[in-house]
């Protein structure tokens, strides 16, 4: 993953905080930030509770849920104290063992577009729970096929959409602008503006910042900016971050779905071709080739590399693809 992920990217990680992730995306990924599951969190606080009232515990894991979503810090603080005020030396201990950093909007340094829980890898482990059986190469088939068709779905579904925005965040938009409507607004200076809603808000729509921070933290138009926006007359589109928009959607689903063809049928040659790999000592390459082909035989097995072969070109291809995977 670190070979994949060497160029400059801001990289964030939500985990379990499993004690092993805990040291190994720090000392792999150092400029990496690592949130915390809430889920999790939520699960382990409500253990560290145990003996207090079914009630109670249910208020004080709502209010944690609060901390974690709070937008600015000024809110963050006055939730917590009320938490701190409201529990005990329980809730106390389990505080103490969070670094505010890895689990509160307010403090937290990358950007996270919303997500606070690892939801979307359970969905993708219940989504295979009957393909987690089968044999590692046809495990790996049968995501692929799985992964494939899902995208062509959604490659035809995107066909069908005629706006710049994803047809979800378009929709919220359009929420956004008939909600904020009826909100006054007023011009600061150049690119601020004062909206006054509920409460008021400054935008500077050049920066893309709000001083009610969701903006900020969402990597998307807040209802304050888009009231703002809407003000000075520019386009709310060209507002919205590219991984938004439908043709960056489009663009991944078109260089995704080609991957997992061209994998697919390599792996097809999977099978017949292990016949070709002959181990060797010391893992030393055997004959000539690119270093693909000793990659691949060290993923199969220290020792093992390819031995000469018609579908030799293939595997070559397919250990490229594997190493991608990986990653
Ligand atoms: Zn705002």
């Amino acid at each position: 993953m670190r070979v994949f992920l060497e160029f400059e990217r801001n990289v964030v990680f939500i985990s379990d905080r499993n004690i092993g992730l805990l040291h190994a995306v720090a000392d792999v990924f150092p400029g990496a930030s690592h949130s915390y599951c809430l889920v999790h969190l939520k699960k382990n606080l409500r253990t560290r509770l145990g003996g207090v009232a079914m009630d109670w515990k249910r208020y004080l894991v709502e209010l944690f849920g609060k901390c974690a979503y709070a937008p600015t810090l000024e809110l963050f603080n006055e939730l917590l104290a009320e938490l701190e005020r409201e529990s005990g030396n329980k809730m106390r201990d389990f505080l103490s063992d969070l670094d505010v950093k890895h689990w509160a909007h307010a403090y937290f340094p990358g950007h996270r577009y919303g997500e606070l829980s690892s939801n979307l890898a359970e969905c993708f482990n219940r989504w295979i729970k009957d393909e987690r059986c089968l044999p590692v190469t046809q495990l790996v088939d049968a995501i692929r096929m799985k992964l494939m068709e899902q995208m062509s779905r959604r490659k035809e579904e995107s066909l069908r959409w005629k706006t710049t925005v994803c047809s979800t965040w378009d929709k919220r938009l359009a929420g956004l602008f008939q909600f904020s409507r009826t909100w006054v607004v007023r011009k600061s200076s150049a690119d601020v503006y004062d909206v006054r809603g509920n409460p008021s808000n400054t935008v500077n729509i050049c920066q893309r910042r709000c001083t009610c921070r969701e903006w900020q933290l969402n990597c998307f138009p807040c209802v304050h900016a888009v009231c703002a926006i809407r003000k000075s007359g520019r386009d709310l589109n060209d507002f919205v971050e590219p991984c938004y928009l439908v043709y960056s959607f489009r663009r991944l689903i078109r260089s995704r779905l080609n991957q997992s063809l061209q994998l697919i049928n390599q792996i097809l040659l999977l099978i017949p071709m292990t016949l070709s790999f002959l181990p060797c000592k010391g893992g030393q390459r055997v004959g000539q080739g690119p270093s693909a082909y000793h990659r691949f035989g060290k993923l199969l097995g220290k020792g093992y590399v390819l031995g000469a072969g018609p579908l030799r070109g293939a595997i070559k291809g397919l250990a490229r693809n594997l190493f991608l995977v990986d990653s």
